[in-house]
């Protein structure tokens, strides 16, 4: 056992494995790469990880930087949650709902806590978490925090850095901060604390002031973005400072997050729900708008395209049967309805018939949950697609969540179908109609070099595309491995830099979740693509996409 085994082994409570299976069980996330790590703890309180912060950070002060990355349930699809140095998992241990306010619906929770779980147990008190990723049923809130997930029902009710209200967080040198919006004056208190947290606050606060003009002049053209670190709420004009924003999506690259504060919603199980089906995406389009555009928002606007109905008969003709006539609808669109008054739930759903009498060239609506569950599986059957391989080939996730501005919805796809002819691929769209957010995985076979070399030209065109149309790299999923050599061109050289100084204020050794995000180059990351693709170790649930 190396030394630095030893030492956590006698001073951590949770265990330390440097075991050869361990560690090649967490070598792998739900990306193309794979990373060993040296060593696997597993955290049995926030005492445990400060102790690690602290060590690494001695170390780190006498040269040797050990890094360390925090993981969930490592499904990950941009290789955030792989790391060469130690490898902190939080579901085994921190995995508990601390404290639930019935009146406010507050909760606090541990990071390691399954989100399907923590979800079950809000609706039991009439509460959910609405930006949940379809990935809910296997992985943790600590992991859709750190990524700002979202999903389904964000159109509606946002992404999750809307719900975080606070943190504990633990830094680069084993403090322990708390964040949530704090007050100019207590703010002032802060910058003349003589702490590691004081010189954050204060480098931050000037690094922030130095760069307002150019911060403020970025304008996202999009509904939702990942991508980057988020800067543009973290000081308001009232002079009010909240770090919370900026931990939500750095992907464990600014510190290690210990408790995490939730606001909840009202959850109404009973909805409207209405499948449409489209000739044309420029009609889904064009419907998508009109329905964004409406007073009272659906609470889902999803879709898949034809190509994927198609995918899917092929592969289960009897997942659909009877659902879908053929020819099939270049765009089937799901949309919802959950308002808590019945009779203007009923009004909207109706207002939205009308917008979709329009545009589509059918629909249908259904009010019972039975009916509803049938139609839901059209667009959860993009899991099949994802579960299936053709020979060697595996549907791989390197261009799995671009998003534009809603109004080029069908520009991208045009633009996408071309490119996968030009590489004479098959493509399976689905994704989330409401906010230009779709998921695509195309099928290759990474044992092939051809077919590794393919990958990255995909990913270069595909990430220009959607850059040129004013979109983001990730509506949901984050930068990761794979997606961080694209920020410096999505925000310009000039922001890069700022969100370099950033990470250097957090992390000036390096030793938090390095190669991930910030600081990672295309060169970086090609040694690290696994000879083949599996989500083997999520294989518990049939994963959702
Ligand atoms: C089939 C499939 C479907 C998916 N669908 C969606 C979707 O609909 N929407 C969506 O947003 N995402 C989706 N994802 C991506 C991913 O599942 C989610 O982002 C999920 O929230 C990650 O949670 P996790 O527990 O697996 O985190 P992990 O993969 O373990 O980690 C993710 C990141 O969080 C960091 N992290 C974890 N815990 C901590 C902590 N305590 N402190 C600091 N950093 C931490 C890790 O270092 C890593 O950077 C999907 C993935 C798959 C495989």
């Amino acid at each position: 056992m190396s030394k630095v085994a030893q030492y956590l082994q006698e001073h951590v409570t949770g265990e330390v494995m440097s075991s050869v299976d361990a560690r090649r069980y967490f070598s792998t996330d739900g990306s193309i790469f794979s990373v060993i790590p040296s060593l696997v703890v597993y955290p049995r309180s926030e005492n445990d990880v400060r102790k690690i912060a602290r060590f690494t950070w001695q170390l780190a002060e006498r040269g040797r930087v050990v890094p360390m990355t925090a993981r969930g349930a490592g499904t990950d699809q941009g290789g955030a949650a792989l790391g060469e140095g130690l490898m902190l998992v939080f579901p085994a241990h921190l995995n508990r709902v601390v404290e639930y306010n019935a009146k406010t619906g507050v909760v606090n929770v541990e990071p390691g806590i399954n989100y399907g779980k923590l979800q079950q147990t809000l609706k039991t008190h009439g509460r959910f978490l609405p930006p949940f990723p379809s990935s809910i049923e296997y992985s943790t809130i600590g992991g859709a925090v750190a990524n700002n997930a979202s999903g389904e029902k964000s159109v509606k009710y946002g992404d999750t850095r809307q719900y975080v209200r606070g943190l504990r967080v633990v830094l680069a040198n084993g403090e322990v901060i708390e964040t949530g919006r704090i007050s100019k004056r207590e703010l002032n208190k802060k910058l003349g604390l003589s702490t590691f947290e004081g010189e954050i606050y204060r480098s931050l606060d000037a690094l922030l002031e130095e760069n307002k003009q150019l911060v403020e002049s970025i304008k996202f053209k999009v509904s939702k973005n990942s991508a980057g670190y988020d800067i543009w709420d973290i000081k308001r004009k009232d002079g009010s400072f909240d770090l919370t924003p900026l931990f939500v999506g750095s992907q464990g690259t600014l510190g290690v997050i210990t408790e995490i504060m939730l606001d909840t919603e009202i959850f109404h199980p009973e909805t409207h729900l209405i499948l449409a089906e489209f000739d044309t995406v420029k009609q889904a389009e064009e419907a998508a708008v009109e329905l964004r555009a409406m007073k009272e928002q659906p609470s889902a606007i999803e879709m898949v395209d034809g190509q994927l109905l198609t995918l899917v008969e092929e592969l289960n003709p009897n997942l659909l049967k009877d659902m879908i006539k053929k020819p099939f609808p270049a765009v089937a669109m799901l949309v919802e309805f959950d308002d808590g008054n019945e009779r203007s739930q009923k009004k909207n759903a109706r207002r939205a018939v009308k917008i979709l009498e329009k545009h589509a060239r059918s629909h249908q609506m259904e009010t019972t949950m039975a009916k509803q569950e049938m139609l839901w599986k059209i667009r959860h059957s993009s899991a099949a697609i994802i579960a299936h391989s053709e020979g060697n080939s595996k549907a791989l996730p390197i261009i799995e969540d671009g998003i534009v501005p809603l109004d080029k919805f069908d520009e991208y796809l045009t633009e996408v179908y071309a490119m996968f002819k030009r590489y004479g691929l098959r493509v399976a769209v689905w994704g989330h109609a409401g906010d230009a957010n779709i998921h695509l995985q195309p099928f290759l076979d990474l044992s092939q070099i051809g077919d590794r070399q393919k990958a990255f030209r995909l990913v270069d065109e595909y990430y220009d595309l959607v850059l040129s149309l004013g979109g983001s790299t990730s509506g949901e999923h984050n930068d990761g491995r794979l997606r961080g050599p694209y920020l410096s061109k999505m925000f310009g050289p000039e922001l890069y830099e700022v969100f370099q100084k950033v990470k250097q204020i957090f992390d000036p050794y390096g030793a938090l979740n390095p190669g991930v995000k910030i600081n990672v180059t295309l060169n970086d990351i090609k040694p690290l693509v696994r000879s083949s693709y599996s989500l083997e170790h999520l294989y518990d649930h049939m994963p959702r996409s």
